[in-house]
């Protein structure tokens, strides 16, 4: 039994050690066409800001020590092509440039997403940067040396947590959104305004509403062109979003799904027989709405190449299928949610209603207790409990949204949550926390 692996990362690692655990007989080699494997991309703003030491600590597991447990690592190793009746894909060394025939009994094709780059940020001027992967975040910590103007076009996520991390090595930063507000692929409205408002007591000059144009500079980037003026930077990070990378799954014949990301049943086999896919190139269930989408995130990339290895290795697993739960800290906010925003649920048409609650993370007397704001949503006339969105000053507080993440898992109700026996000590929690207390009011 051969199991190739196409992408070395969360999903495809995963999978390797998985597959080999299960089936020690089997030959299983990861193909990645970059220069490490098995890392966490997820701390990439941490090195930059200075949080973690260096980008070496993200590498969890070298190649020389995935060999020794039985796993073949091919870097630079780039698969170019599948030929699923054959059963072989073809891989490029990139060292040589020498192309060969690979045969595989099982695939797994794990290459992740692709960083948006806008027609303007194609671009030979130094300077101008996306974040995806360590040589990535090594490129723009080297650009970062001696710069003093950041630009940051993007107020999703990574672009927020590169904020802070851009302020804390001390340069002024504009960030600019063409959405009306920051993080509003996440939130409703009025928590994205909250965001916004961290942001920008954080020292960030935030721009909403601005649509980019193109670059100025020679040689090295100077600025940015807007519709509304021009913004001098001496490094831009475009973080405008990803797209799937599904050209692999695409040659194999792969049925792609409505999301534009590749189509998976829950044992993660796409539509061609032996062909699977994981991480965050493949769609997945939502146990909410019941409907597939395409949410990138690093632990459903880690569970899927988890399913996807057992399944592969002649074993059986299923992957349950997500609730849309994330969480990120920019300056001293933690922002959080799960399950559906009432934006996200009217969309679909359901009847969804919303309560909002803002009190104190800790006990109110505790002298660390520092406001927190929970927007719980359910469903009208079944109670059905449909998501929660929260932001706290103690960025950690928000990690509470684990549990209504976990009922939602249940498909479980706003009474339940309300009668969950929920841990209490005025340290952590008022008597009643706070999700209680929306619970409570919405039921
Ligand atoms: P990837 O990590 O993209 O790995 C795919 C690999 O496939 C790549 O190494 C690529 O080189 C390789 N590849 C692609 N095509 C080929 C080919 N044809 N041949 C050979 N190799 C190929 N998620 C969270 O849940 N929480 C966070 O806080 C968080 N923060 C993040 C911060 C940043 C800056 C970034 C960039 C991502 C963050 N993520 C976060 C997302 C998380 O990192 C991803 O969900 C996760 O890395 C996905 O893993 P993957 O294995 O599916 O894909």
């Amino acid at each position: 039994m051969r199991i190739v692996i196409v992408g070395g990362v969360a999903a495809g690692m995963s999978a390797a050690s998985r597959a080999q655990r299960h089936n020690p007989r089997a030959e299983v080699v990861v193909f990645e066409r970059g220069e490490v494997v098995s890392y966490g991309a997820c701390g990439l703003p941490y090195v930059l800001g200075g949080q973690v030491n260096s980008f070496d600590d993200l590498v969890a597991r070298t190649p020389e020590q995935l060999r020794a447990r039985g796993i073949g690592v091919r870097l630079r190793h780039d698969v170019t092509g599948v030929d699923a009746k054959a059963r072989t894909v073809t891989v490029t060394d990139r060292a040589t440039g020498r192309s060969a025939a690979e045969p595989y009994d099982r695939l797994l094709i794990a290459t992740g997403v692709s960083p948006v780059r806008p027609d303007w940020a194609r671009t030979p001027l130094k300077g101008v940067h996306v974040l995806r992967d360590i040589p990535d975040g090594q490129a723009l910590d080297a650009s970062l040396q001696g710069a003093r103007r950041a630009c940051i076009v993007g107020g999703g996520y990574i672009g927020l947590e590169l904020a802070e991390a851009l302020r804390a090595r001390g340069l002024s930063v504009v960030l600019l959104e063409q959405a009306p507000e920051v993080a509003g692929r996440m939130l409703d409205r009025p928590l994205q305004q909250q965001v916004r408002a961290e942001v920008e007591r954080g020292g960030v000059d935030v721009r909403c509403g601005v649509t980019v144009q193109g670059l100025t500079g020679q040689g090295r980037v100077s600025g940015v062109q807007t519709d509304q003026g021009q913004v001098r930077a001496d490094v831009v990070v475009v973080a405008v979003g990803v797209r799937p990378n599904v050209e692999l799954a695409r040659a194999a014949g792969a049925r792609l799904g409505r999301t534009g990301a590749v189509a998976v049943n829950l044992r993660q086999e796409t539509s061609v027989a032996g062909v699977y896919a994981a991480g965050d190139n493949a769609e997945a269930l939502h146990r909410v709405t019941r409907r597939r989408v395409h949410i990138p995130l690093g632990l459903t990339a880690n569970r899927m190449g988890r399913v996807a290895g057992v399944n592969m290795a002649g074993g059986e697993a299923r992957f349950p299928g997500v609730v849309g739960t994330g969480i990120f800290k920019t300056f001293e906010l933690g922002v959080a949610r799960t399950g559906l925003t009432q934006t996200e649920a009217e969309a679909l048409g359901i009847k969804a209603v919303s309560v909002d609650v803002q009190s104190t993370d800790y006990a109110g007397y505790h002298e660390a207790a520092r406001p927190i704001h929970v927007r719980l949503t359910g469903e009208r006339g079944t109670g059905r409990l449909l998501g929660a969105q929260l932001l706290a000053q103690n960025h950690e507080s928000v990690k509470r949204v684990d549990v209504v993440a976990a009922l939602l898992h249940t498909r479980g109700t706003v009474q339940q949550l309300f009668e969950a026996d929920l841990a209490y000590a005025p340290p952590f929690s008022g008597v009643w926390d706070v999700l209680l207390v929306a619970a409570d009011r919405l039921g």
